[in-house]
Order: C-alpha cells, then sequence, then structure tokens
C-alpha cells in the first residue's frame, strides 16, 4: 500500500483553537479519508517558532507571525493517504481567506490572512512534509496502524 502512506503535517493555528475548529478541521480530514497517524495538542515556544518559520525570516509580516503563533495553544497532526500533502493544501485553499474558495477550509472558516485557521505543509516544497513532522513530533509519537475502512476508500490495495 505504498501509495497511500505518504503523511503530511497538518495544524490548527491559535485562532482556529480559541473559535472551537479543532473538531471541524479533524471531521473534515477524517471526512476525506485521510488517517490520523499522530496529534498533540501543544504551545509553540519562540525557538519552534522561528524555526518552523524560518523561510519567512525576513519578511515584513514575521514578527507578527511568531507573535500569533505562540500566543495560544495549537493542535499539531500527522495525516496520512495518497497524495495527503497536497490534497490537504486543496482541502485549506489559498493562504489569504479573503481570495480562498468557499468549500475550502479557510474559505469557509476564515476571513483574515494573519489569522488563517490551519497549516498544512506546502507540497511544492519538497520534502517540507517530512521536515515539519520531524521538527513537531518524535518518530514514537507517530502510530502505525491499519484503519479497517481503507478498503472503502481506495479501490485498490
Ligand atoms: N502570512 C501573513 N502575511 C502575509 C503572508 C503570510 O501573515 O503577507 C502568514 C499566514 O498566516 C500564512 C503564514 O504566514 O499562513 C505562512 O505563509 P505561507 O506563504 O507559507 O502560506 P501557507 O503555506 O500557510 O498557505
Amino acid at each position: 500500500m505504498s501509495h497511500h502512506d505518504e503523511r503530511t503535517f497538518v495544524m490548527v493555528k491559535p485562532d482556529g483553537v480559541q473559535r472551537g475548529l479543532i473538531g471541524e478541521v479533524v471531521s473534515r480530514l477524517e471526512g476525506r479519508g485521510l488517517k490520523l497517524v499522530g496529534a498533540k495538542f501543544m504551545r509553540i515556544d519562540q525557538d519552534l517558532a522561528e524555526e518552523h518559520y524560518g523561510e519567512h525570516a525576513d519578511k515584513p509580516f514575521f514578527e507578527d507571525l511568531v507573535g500569533f503563533i505562540t500566543a495560544a495553544p495549537v493542535f499539531a497532526m500527522v495525516w496520512e493517504g495518497a497524495d495527503a500533502t497536497r490534497q490537504v493544501r486543496r482541502m485549506m485553499g489559498a493562504t489569504d481567506p479573503a481570495e480562498a474558495q468557499p468549500g475550502t477550509i479557510r474559505g469557509d472558516l476564515g476571513l483574515d490572512l494573519g489569522q488563517n485557521v490551519i497549516h498544512g505543509s506546502d507540497h511544492e516544497d519538497e520534502g517540507a512534509n517530512e521536515r515539519e513532522i520531524a521538527l513537531f513530533f518524535d518518530d514514537e509519537e507517530l502510530v502505525n496502524w491499519d484503519q479497517s475502512t481503507e478498503g472503502w476508500v481506495y479501490e485498490s490495495a
């Protein structure tokens, strides 16, 4: 089942946690047929925030972004499935919720670029998913398990 086992890092950001949207986000990803293999309710500290968003260190919004992501808890997750990284990004919608299509998580649940509910690894950045998973989770925190519905999600094993 090698083509079903791509893993991606997903996080409900502080605004989503504060607004009670953890369940809604998890529900959409579960409903799609993706498999949860790790989850952690946690507070991101300054160092982790700066490393996670390192690619934006020289951007004008960096300080606000780090301040926001450390301001309240997040719900960090690892999801597995066929083409998982790209499929989660499609479900998230555009970075700016004001431009995200209705039907996407950001397009349905957000209005503000700085507070856009969800993070998901960038599928266009090779290896970003594995890097982010390793940054947030130890190997033993990820659970290998067989989901009994798998044969009803994927036509061929
Ligand atoms: N962001 C922001 N202002 C900007 C661009 C981005 O506050 O002008 C924030 C926004 O929360 C976004 C995050 O920085 O989710 C990371 O930006 P990226 O371009 O990586 O977007 P994403 O991968 O989250 O869609």
